[in-house]
C-alpha cells in the first residue's frame, strides 16, 4: 500500500495541467470505444500495453477474465451479475463497438483449472472458476512452445467469447454489425499482446500489419 498511497499523493502534486481539463470533461459524460474484460492479475496492465487514456475503455477485471453464460432465471442472475451488468451497460447504454476478452500467460486461475484443484476452503473461487472449466474439457494437444496452462488460457478466451454470444443483446448487436468481439492474450514475459485470428485458428501478434488489417475491416 505504501507505493500506492505515495503514488496517489505524487499524482495529485505532479499531474499535468491537461489532466485536470480531461477529467473535468469526463466528469460530465463518458463514451468509451470498448469493453475490456481482463484478469485481476497485477501484471496485466492494459493502461500500459494498450496505450489508453482516461475515458477510452470500460474495464471489468475478475479472476481469470471469465464471462458467466447468460442466465435465464432471476436466481442465477443474482448469483453472479457483475459481468452481465457490465455487458448490458456497455452495449445497451454506452453503445461500445467492441468487446475484448483478454487472457494472459502464467494465469493463476488457469493453472488452478488445469490442475483441477478442488478449492475446498475457497467456495467462491471454486464456483467462479467453473465458468472456465469447459475449456479444459475440450482442450486439444498443447502446441509446441506453449505451456499447458497457457494453452488452456488461450482456449478459455475463445470459450469466454462463446459465453458472450449466449447474451441476446450481444448476438443481436453482432448480427447487426454494431459490435465486434475480440480475443486477446497478453504474453507477460514477452510484453506482447496477441489477437485471436479466427481464420488461422490461432493467436497472432497485434503488430502494425495486423492492426492495419483490423482497422481496414472496420472501414
Ligand atoms: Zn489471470
Amino acid at each position: 500500500m505504501k507505493k500506492l498511497l505515495r503514488g496517489i499523493a505524487e499524482f495529485r502534486r505532479t499531474r499535468p495541467p491537461g489532466y485536470v481539463e480531461t477529467f473535468a470533461r469526463l466528469a460530465l459524460t463518458q463514451a468509451p470505444d470498448a469493453l475490456l474484460i481482463c484478469c485481476a492479475d497485477s501484471r496485466v496492465a492494459p493502461n500500459v500495453f494498450a496505450s489508453v487514456e482516461p475515458g477510452d475503455l470500460l474495464v471489468v477485471r475478475n479472476v481469470g477474465n471469465l464471462v458467466p453464460r447468460y442466465a435465464e432465471s432471476s436466481a442465477a442472475v443474482r448469483a453472479g451479475a457483475s459481468v452481465p451488468a457490465a455487458i448490458e451497460l456497455a452495449i445497451s447504454a454506452l453503445h461500445v463497438r467492441d468487446v475484448v476478452v483478454c487472457g494472459h500467460s502464467a494465469c493463476a486461475a488457469m493453472r488452478s483449472i488445469h490442475a483441477r484443484e478442488p478449492h475446498d476452503d475457497q467456495p467462491h473461487l471454486a464456483a467462479w472458476l467453473r465458468h472456465g472449466e469447459p475449456a479444459l474439457d475440450r482442450l486439444g494437444p498443447t502446441p509446441a512452445g506453449l505451456a499447458p496452462h497457457d494453452h488452456l488460457s488461450q482456449q478459455s478466451v475463445r470459450l469466454q467469447l462463446e459465453n458472450l454470444r449466449s447474451y441476446p443483446i450481444v448476438r443481436e448487436a453482432e448480427a447487426a454489425g454494431r459490435l465486434r468481439l475480440n480475443g486477446w492474450w497478453f504474453d507477460i514475459g514477452r510484453a506482447e499482446v496477441l489477437d485471436f485470428d479466427a481464420e488461422a485458428g490461432r493467436f497472432v501478434p497485434l503488430d502494425d500489419a495486423r492492426v492495419d488489417r483490423l482497422l481496414e475491416e472496420r472501414g
